[in-house]
């Protein structure tokens, strides 16, 4: 049997307090392309699976997911989805009621701050919907519990009055299915993580999905691109499509303002150098996080609370937005002991590690190399 979670009455229902969603400091941080997502990421998101370029394993289970799904005549299982931003948690989410002609609801865990606030979506999920809950790991307890029977038995229990006026009324929902992201599976707690029945990581993309997807996106805002010029923003976009097309935006602005509107390679490499987007594909955020490390830790290691307050950043961002290409890259290394940078970021920055004996670290403003 379900657990029975009850919300007060007045809490349930009360008007008072229609608090703000409590926004996250690391929400409103971009570093340079963003991470924010915006209508001009659902302008060029896929609408169908066929569409989606890469994560191709993860795509493939998805399709057998639906397939499953369509012949039953069941909604599909709950589905988990994590990995760093902008590698298409929301797109995936989306494409699957598409493809199953079912309705789509969106909301995300930092703007549920109460069950009253979860309330409305699950009783408007129509059957085999999909409700869409991004950043599902900063879920306030109180929902969590809440959302245990609405996934289990398709089922809320609300209490409503309290002492002896008290009753509880049992509310049955549609079937639908719940499609979590999260850019750390690692914050879910156990029982929540268990009512998903699949789970799928994405990870970075290599350049030629990522070249294929900026040639699509040039096409679809009919902009003419070379090929070498989708291979250089493929080069610089860490690995991430959100940054793909941001850096296509941009270079397809820089294109009409200051050249004849084709996206040439002359044009790509002067519009990323006028943003500090490097050869690496680090931008001016990533090269202070590794530059703290350097001058004030020595080269770590180093906690990444005490990184964060140096940088005044929240840790949140670091770890979700700024780390994980750095360790993809090798740049960095996470240690038992701290963040640690590797000689490749040393090389990279044309810095000299500290244990190297010669030990005269050249001005950062001299990196001409960089880009
Ligand atoms: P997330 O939810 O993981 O932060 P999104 O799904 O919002 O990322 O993806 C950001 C943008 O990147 C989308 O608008 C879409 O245009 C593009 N994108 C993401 N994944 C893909 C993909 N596999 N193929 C093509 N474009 C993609």
């Amino acid at each position: 049997m379900a657990r029975e979670t009850t919300i007060r009455g007045d809490d349930a229902f009360g008007d008072e307090d229609d608090d703000e969603n409590s926004q996250d400091p690391s929400s409103e941080f971009s570093a340079g392309g963003g991470f924010e997502t915006s209508e001009a990421d659902d302008e060029l998101r896929p609408s169908r699976l066929e569409d989606v370029i890469g994560q191709a394993d993860v795509v493939e289970r998805i399709r057998i997911l639906l397939q499953a799904a369509r012949k039953r005549g069941e909604p599909l299982g709950h589905l988990l989805l994590d990995g760093p931003p902008g590698l298409g948690k929301t797109t995936l989410a989306m494409v699957i009621p598409k493809e199953l002609g079912t309705d789509f609801q969106i909301t995300s865990g930092p703007s549920l701050s109460a069950p009253k606030d979860l309330l409305p979506y699950l009783t408007n999920a129509s059957e085999g919907s999909v409700l869409f809950i991004d950043e599902i790991h900063r879920l306030p307890p109180a929902v969590e519990e809440f959302i245990y029977p609405a996934m289990e038995d398709f089922r809320v229990d609300i209490t409503l009055g309290d002492g002896l006026n008290a009753r509880t009324i049992n509310m049955k929902l549609k079937p639908f299915t719940v499609i979590g992201a999260t850019t750390r599976s690692g914050m879910l707690t156990a029982p929540l993580r268990d009512r998903f029945v699949s789970r799928e990581h994405l990870t970075f993309y290599d350049q030629s999905e990522l070249a294929t997807i900026v040639r699509k996106n040039a096409a679809k805002l009919r902009s003419p691109l070379d090929d070498e010029a989708a291979v250089e923003i493929a080069l610089r976009s860490r690995g991430t499509p959100r940054k793909a097309n941001n850096w296509l935006r941009w270079a397809r602005d820089y294109a009409d303002a200051r050249a004849d509107g084709a996206i040439t390679l002359k044009v790509t490499h002067a519009a990323l150098r006028m943003k500090a987007v490097d050869k690496l594909g680090l931008e001016e955020i990533d090269r202070r996080y590794l530059e703290t490390i350097i001058t004030v830790f020595s080269g770590g290691p180093a906690g990444v609370q005490a990184i964060a307050h140096t940088m005044n950043i929240p840790s949140d961002t670091l770890e979700d937005e700024i780390e994980p290409y750095l360790l993809r890259q090798g740049l960095l290394q996470r240690t038992p002991r701290g963040r640690m940078l590797t000689a490749k970021a040393f090389e990279h920055l044309g810095r000299t590690p500290p244990d190297r004996p010669n030990n005269d670290d050249k001005n950062p403003g001299e990196q001409q190399d960089l880009f």
